[in-house]
């Protein structure tokens, strides 16, 4: 069993990467565990070249280690395709033929985090008119295949977890997540699916990661429990057995708007190129994750010595707002 740095290589990674990635890396070594690298480059149309390179150059230089062969979801299309149909033939499955603006004009409105719950309309005529939908498919419509889950109020659509940075969380799939994509109209494999899949069958039980996906755990759980209900890996798993998740407070800049990698000021690029030394970001993500009380230069080893959720559990109350200047602070410590 291990932990994971599961980075999309759309671009260099800034400060809220190295955070994010410090904190996975401390979970699984504290609790004994290493970690293993899945870089997700399914996503074609975000993949920057040369990306991939520069995630393993930061993390080697941040002294955030991994063990195992890298993994790439580029090069698991089969795998995927094989566990699809296996989703497909269990009619898990349909297929859905909504433009983005038909979705958003039928959908409730959109509450915070921007996750707009699909309106179902496709799942009606699945339901209603299973020929029509088929032989739409067949004709060649272009269409996104989604996931059904139990609909809103269904009791087998209640997923709990305990979160360990949030506590307990209580989901009702149908109402807060709905009937989302696994493969989209482009071809292309969606996050949920192999996202859930691959922590699967790479026996990952440590989860660790930004709090804007704390919802989309409740989906992964329930579709985690399919997978394995149609055979797909987890041996090495007790029955109803889930990883262990913690969501982490987000890394926004000093306007308070979360750090994003096309904003170059913050990555780790730029900064290595000041002269900025890798304790002084370990230092201040440490810092930024409440486990040490000033911002200092140390080691992840060191950070190591002194970490414990109940830190992160204390600063979870707010994101974290990053300063202008935070390269000229991290240049002098
Ligand atoms: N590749 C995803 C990201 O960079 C990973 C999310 C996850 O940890 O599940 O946001």
């Amino acid at each position: 069993m291990s932990g994971r740095f599961a980075p999309t290589p759309s671009g260099r990674m800034h400060l809220g990467n190295a955070y994010a990635m410090l904190a996975a890396w401390l979970s699984a070594h504290a609790r004994g565990e290493d970690v293993r690298l899945r870089i997700e480059d399914i996503d074609v149309p975000r993949i920057m070249p040369g990306a991939d390179e520069w995630i393993r150059d930061d993390l080697t230089w941040l002294g955030l280690d991994w063990s195992g062969d890298v993994v790439r979801q580029s090069q698991r299309t089969a795998l995927y395709d094989e566990v699809f149909a296996t989703l497909h033939d269990a009619g898990l499955l349909y297929p859905c033929f909504c433009s983005r603006a038909e979705i958003r004009a039928a959908s409730a409105p959109q509450e915070g985090d921007r996750f707009i719950v699909y309106p179902g309309t496709c799942r009606r005529l699945h339901d209603g008119h299973p020929d029509e939908a088929a032989a739409r498919v067949r004709a060649g419509e272009r269409h996104a295949w989604r996931l059904a889950v139990p609909p809103a109020g269904a009791q087998d659509g209640r997923i709990l977890f305990d979160d360990r940075v949030y506590g307990a969380q209580d989901y009702d799939l149908g109402a807060a997540l709905g009937d989302v994509v696994l493969r989209r109209s482009d071809g292309l494999y969606a996050y949920q699916f192999v996202v859930t899949l691959d922590d699967l069958l790479m026996d990952i039980d440590d989860i660790v990661r930004g709090r804007d996906l704390l919802r989309s755990t409740a989906l992964q759980i329930w579709l985690r429990q399919r997978l394995i209900d149609c055979g797909v890996g987890g041996r090495a798993w007790q029955p109803a057995q889930t990883p262990d998740y913690a969501h982490l407070p987000l890394l926004d800049n000093a306007a308070g708007v979360r750090l994003a990698k096309r904003v170059r000021s913050l990555d780790l690029g730029h900064l290595r190129a000041q002269g900025v030394r890798p304790e002084a970001v370990v230092g201040y993500c440490a810092w930024a994750l409440g486990i040490i009380e000033q911002p200092e230069a140390i080691d992840a080893r060191e950070a190591l010595a002194c970490f414990d959720w109940r830190h992160v559990r204390a600063v979870r109350g707010r994101d974290f707002k990053v300063p202008g200047d935070v390269g000229a602070r991290l240049l002098g410590m």
